[in-house]
């Protein structure tokens, strides 16, 4: 770690004047992977497979702006008037009928709006750990997760998963080693269905463990459920909040159920938690944007919220079939990869001697991004690994990506 005064490590701000101002917190902010590639990336020739972005064109515009309209003629004084750090009341309501979906009972005074959930995990990331704190995540973790982590120095621990999940008895290990160490483990953060990267789901019959050996040793949990509602087959998994409301923070997401770009998401807390987070939230943005709270409140009682879900995880579903008959067609012996149940991402693994990292700008070269593993994990593994997001470009483009994935790969192994 760089102390304030001392020259940070990167090579790249060694050029910068201001190097000796900064926090010393700051030399854990580091430009993700993908935020890097996202300017190639989104080039039209590109097929991005990189970047998470939610499949918009199946929204209703029409009637949208209809309703965003007169959103502004009849409540616009309003709309556009600051509001409570807390959240637009009659959305939190709202949000406690979205969470009764997964089984929670929720009160609406313990759901606190954020900035998308992205400024949830940075809000509890804040209010629990100090530098050297660790957090216990699942390897590979979010990657957004992972940058607030660093920006306020806490440890990431990486479990490990299966095709059921996190695994208890590796959760189990984890613990023990870092109460061995004698360092303090601050909060699981897990992300239980549809996962990101993995695209793996936590089985119902570990739910129960999980939480058990949380329990057992003083740990919270943080639950970080944006694609809990994607599931291809309709299926929607309990919520670990929804069995032990005391010892879970559940974030939640409009971003892909709705519109990532009004960007509105919540955090449900344990009570006595809540009150930190609505002091959080208030010193970080005052409050969150008014209008786009209304925007979400309309929408949900003005339209078929539920049946739009369906188109989306139809139009996923559609998209996650053909990158799987794809990879199936197309990628050399001694790659693996899952099927996702529900999400946006597929987890592949390449043969034994090729760097996914090393061969990304080749990748871009022959026209196919995507987001190499390493981002993904805290502790620099991920190297023989990659992240497959099929959410965004239409089916043939998929198809053609993953097309041009596998030969990359191919070349890759001659070299
Ligand atoms: N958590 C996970 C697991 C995610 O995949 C994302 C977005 N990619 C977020 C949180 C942040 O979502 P948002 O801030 O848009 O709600």
């Amino acid at each position: 770690m760089n102390l304030p005064g001392q020259p940070a490590k990167q090579g790249a701000r060694s050029l910068d004047p201001h190097l000796r101002r900064y926090a010393a917190r700051t030399a854990g902010m580091t430009a993700s992977e993908i935020r890097a590639l996202f300017a190639v990336a989104s080039r039209p020739e590109v097929v991005s497979l990189a970047g998470g972005m939610p499949h918009l064109a199946a929204l209703p515009l029409d009637s949208l702006s209809v309703e965003i309209g007169d959103l502004i003629a009849q409540d616009g004084l309003v709309a556009l008037q600051y509001g409570s750090a807390h959240g637009v009341p009659e959305l939190r309501e709202q949000i406690c009928d979205v969470m009764a979906l997964e089984g929670i009972n929720g009160h609406p005074d313990d759901v606190v709006v954020t900035v998308g959930s992205q400024m949830g995990l940075d809000m509890v990331t804040r209010i629990f750990c100090d530098p050297g704190d660790v957090v216990l995540a699942e390897g590979p973790s979010y990657v957004g997760a992972l940058g607030s982590f660093s920006a306020y120095q806490a440890q990431v621990v990486h479990v490990a998963m299966d095709a059921d999940g996190l695994v208890p008895a590796a959760l189990q290990e984890a613990v023990l080693a870092v109460e061995k160490a004698g360092q303090r483990v601050k909060f699981l953060y897990t992300i239980p269905n549809f996962h990101n990267p993995a695209g793996v789901t936590l089985a119902v019959r570990r739910r129960a463990e999980v939480l058990e050996i949380c329990r057992r040793h003083g740990i919270l949990v943080v639950e970080d459920n944006p694609y809990g509602l994607l599931g291809f087959d309709g299926t929607t998994y309990p919520a670990l909040r929804s069995t032990d409301p005391d010892n879970v923070v559940y974030l939640g997401s409009f971003s892909k159920t709705f519109a990532a770009g009004l960007r509105v998401g919540w955090v449900l807390a344990p009570h006595a938690v809540r009150e930190k987070l609505v002091l959080a939230a208030e010193s970080a943005t005052l409050c969150p944007p008014t209008l786009n709270q209304l925007i979400v409140s309309r929408y949900l009682s003005t339209h078929d919220w539920k049946g739009q879900i369906k188109t989306y995880r139809e139009a996923y579903r559609e998209r996650r079939d053909a990158a799987i008959s794809a990879l199936e067609q197309h990628m050399p012996v001694g790659s693996t990869w899952n099927k996702p149940n529900g999400g946006f991402y597929v987890w592949l693994t390449v043969p034994e001697g090729v760097d996914t990292k090393a061969m990304l700008p080749r990748a871009i070269t022959q026209r196919v991004a995507y987001a190499s593993g390493t981002g993904f994990y805290a502790d620099g593994l991920g190297s023989r690994q990659l992240r497959i997001s099929y959410c965004y470009p239409t089916p043939e483009r998929i198809r053609e990506g993953v097309r041009r994935l596998a030969n990359v790969i191919k070349d890759e192994m001659e070299l």
